[in-house]
């Protein structure tokens, strides 16, 4: 049962690595958000919106039962929690951020010749179900050892001989004399909405609200580029610019064999792609970020 049913409630990571990203998701789709004394939700002023603000471990089951229609949870914790029966929450997209990997990683000092040096040993994890997954599926034989936190201290209390956890710069791992040696999911913040169908008062709302966050995430990053070309190196141009589908073409008065074209690019656009540019004949060239997409 939704909490407010005529609201659309959106779950979100309350503090924590996800928290002022999802925030900001929210802020950019054009829903103000009210902070207030309310621990638990924050209103939105402009739409019927209430965010429901919790430890990210309770985000797949409060979206899975109907609780929340919406959630913002790493796809490494949505798909640990997946094994379990009962009402799952459906993904609806990346949002791309909250990149990191879930990792296996060994002492320093371990050999590894490949995953067979895992057989027999102990691993720590706060993640068992995706690193059972992972083991059995390359039939390794080893003991899962849970853990809640702290899991890359357990090699150095001989705890365990290897760990499984996410990491995204290896800088906790280094700290610990740990090295990564095999990847069991790459993992990003996820969009998912329950398995419910809300009432029709608040479906409309949500759909709209999915369509901005989608456009929110396609823009960003993305660049809008200009230039003046010669007509005759069109294909040239066309194969440099990073993701960008049919730019647009405008003639230039007076000069019959030069060009504008004007592109959405929806990969970084770096120095060399407009030193590569200028080499096919291009001028004039401009780099603008876009603010909104839809
Ligand atoms: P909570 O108090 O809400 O339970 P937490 O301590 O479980 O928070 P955080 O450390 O805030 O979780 O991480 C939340 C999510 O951020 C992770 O599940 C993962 O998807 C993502 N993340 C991104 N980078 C990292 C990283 N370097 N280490 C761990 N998680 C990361
Ligand atoms: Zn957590």
């Amino acid at each position: 049962m939704s909490a407010h049913p005529e609201r659309l409630t959106l779950a979100l990571q309350k503090s924590g690595r996800l928290a002022e990203r999802s925030l900001e998701l929210v802020r950019e789709a054009g829903l103000s958000v009210v902070k207030s004394a309310n621990e638990l939700f924050f209103r939105v002023e402009n739409y019927p919106v209430d965010l429901l603000r919790v430890r990210d471990d309770d985000i797949p089951t409060l979206v899975g039962d109907n609780v929340a229609d919406l959630g913002v949870i790493g796809l490494n914790v949505l798909a640990e929690q997946s094994h379990g029966s009962g009402q799952r929450a459906e993904i609806v997209m990346p949002l791309g951020f909250g990149r990191c990997d879930l990792k296996i990683a060994i002492p320093e000092s371990m050999e590894y010749g490949g995953i067979a040096a895992l057989t027999g040993r102990r691993i720590a994890t706060s993640y068992p179900n995706l690193l059972r997954k992972f083991l059995e599926e390359r039939d390794i034989a080893a003991e899962i050892v849970e853990m809640r936190g702290a899991v890359e201290v357990a090699p150095r209390l001989k705890l365990a001989h290897a760990i499984c956890d996410v990491v995204s710069t290896g800088a906790t791992l280094e700290a610990n004399g740990l090295r990564a040696v095999e990847t069991v999911l790459k993992s990003e913040a996820v969009l998912v909405r329950s398995p419910v169908a809300p009432a029709d008062i608040v479906k409309h709302l949500l759909d709209i609200v999915v369509e901005r966050f989608r456009g929110v995430t396609a823009s960003r990053g993305a660049k809008y580029v200009m230039m003046n070309a010669p007509r005759a190196m069109l294909g040239r141009i066309s194969e440099i610019l990073p993701g960008a589908d049919a730019p647009t073409v405008v003639p230039l008065v007076g000069h019959d064999e030069m060009v504008a074209v004007h592109a959405v690019c929806q990969e970084s656009v770096f120095w060399e792609t407009l030193e590569q540019l200028k080499a096919v004949g291009a001028s004039a060239i401009l780099v603008l970020p876009i603010e909104k997409m839809l």
